[in-house]
């Protein structure tokens, strides 16, 4: 991609409705752009940013068995009220239509997955399942003044398991807790992000929350360092210990929920009467479990924890270009460079504006926060070569024009 040719332009400007600094550096970056409190479009470079994560965690469900659907927004009143949750969901988005019925604008999807599954899932020999969806969710949220951490509208990874015993739910669970961890490894969040204790209603003692420490996180969590693990506030106020080593001496650090597993139990196949025929030919209830991760939300928490006074520092996998080159002044040479970089299938963004300055190409840079940056000027080309440098790094390297794809695939 040609910056030239990048419709959206980075300002200096901190946007003054904004208090969040992911919000923050992202619009400044031309990464996102704000509509309203928790409402953004994603823009050419948010929107790879935003695709890539989609897609990492759409692997990592797959290999656990994942199948992936899509339903819809837009709900009928009468699928929550089945459940109970058209008056207990807080949060939830109430509209009227044109037929005089009521709707809710999804937040969650049990209401609509429950019955679907149904349809399909009869006996023993039908389960496990497992179903997920990656799709724009809903929150009637009073305040929305975190970015992309706390949306109106959001993007969300909800999955669905479905099966014949509690023991089959707490193996699959366990599974699932591995996904998503390799899911965080590859976002760049593994190191700061802790399995979380947190209350589980009324069919397990505990929930589960992935919980990613940064000092503009709006939850407390409390870390066992023994266990690598974390227990939330409410669990904290009921039992002052680890609940798996019953260490006293936790850690209190801010934290940013990047995502959540719970145990459903019966709760909702029992209230559409979701049962199974089992071995013997009883029917028994179909016991069902929900793994949520936020796609936007990862996104901003990523700018939370990875980025310096200059700018974001994107993880190489999700960066929005894996390289940022630059032509300090346009000529023929540069662009031989990108065009042999694309050739070789590495993804770069190619700053060849003229009207732009040196010192403004670099700052841009910095602030977009590739992970590699390139740059070819008319003294790198006399020794027939560019200049290198990591975006986590203040190490630059002079490196041969022919050997620069090999470097890079490399780094
Ligand atoms: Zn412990």
């Amino acid at each position: 991609m040609k910056q030239s040719e990048l419709f959206t332009k980075t300002t200096k400007d901190t946007p003054k409705d904004e208090t969040s600094f992911n919000a923050q550096v992202l619009i400044r970056g031309g990464f996102v752009d704000k509509v309203a409190a928790g409402i953004y479009s994603f823009l050419p470079l948010g929107h790879r940013v935003h695709e890539k994560i989609k897609n990492i965690i759409r692997e990592e469900m797959d290999r656990i068995g994942g199948q992936e659907i899509f339903m819809p927004a837009l709900t009928p009143k009468d699928v929550w009220e089945a459940t109970g949750r058209w008056e207990n969901f807080d949060v939830l988005f109430k509209l009227a239509g044109a037929d005089k019925k009521e709707y809710a604008l999804g937040a969650t999807h049990e209401e609509i997955v429950t019955p679907l599954v149904k349809k399909h899932v009869f006996s023993y020999k039908d389960l496990p399942t497992f179903v997920y969806q990656i799709q724009t969710k809903f929150r009637n949220e009073l305040r929305a003044k975190a970015g992309l951490m706390r949306g109106r509208e959001f993007s969300m990874k909800d999955l669905y398991s479905f099966h014949a015993s509690v023991e089959d739910l707490g193996e699959y669970y366990k599974l699932a807790q591995k996904a998503y961890f390799k899911i965080f490894e590859r976002c760049g969040l593994l190191d700061l992000t802790y399995l979380t204790f947190a209350s589980g209603g009324a069919f397990s003692k505990y929930s589960h929350e992935f919980q990613t420490i940064s000092e503009n996180g709006e939850d407390l969590i409390h870390i066992c360092k023994d266990c690598n693990i974390a227990v939330n506030k409410e669990i904290i106020e009921e039992q002052k210990v680890c609940p798996n080593c019953k260490n006293k001496k936790l850690k209190e650090e801010k934290a940013i929920e990047v995502g959540n597993i719970f145990k459903l139990g019966n709760r909702f196949s029992k209230d559409v009467g979701f049962e199974y025929t089992d071995e013997n030919g009883e029917n028994k209830d179909v016991v069902m479990g929900c793994y949520g991760i936020g796609p936007s939300r990862v996104m901003g928490t990523i700018v939370e924890v990875h980025h310096d006074d200059r700018g974001i520092i994107w993880p190489d996998e999700i960066a929005p270009y894996k390289v940022h080159m630059i032509s300090i002044k346009k000529n023929e040479e540069a662009e031989k460079i990108y065009n042999n970089l694309r050739e070789n299938n590495i993804e770069v963004l190619f700053d060849d504006r003229e009207e732009a300055g040196a010192g403004e190409k670099f700052a841009d840079a910095d602030l977009i926060g590739c992970p590699i940056r390139v740059v070819v000027s008319e003294k790198t080309l006399k020794n027939n070569s560019v200049e290198i440098k990591r975006r986590d790094s203040e190490d630059a390297e002079l490196v041969g024009i022919d050997e620069v794809v090999g470097k890079i695939s490399n780094f």
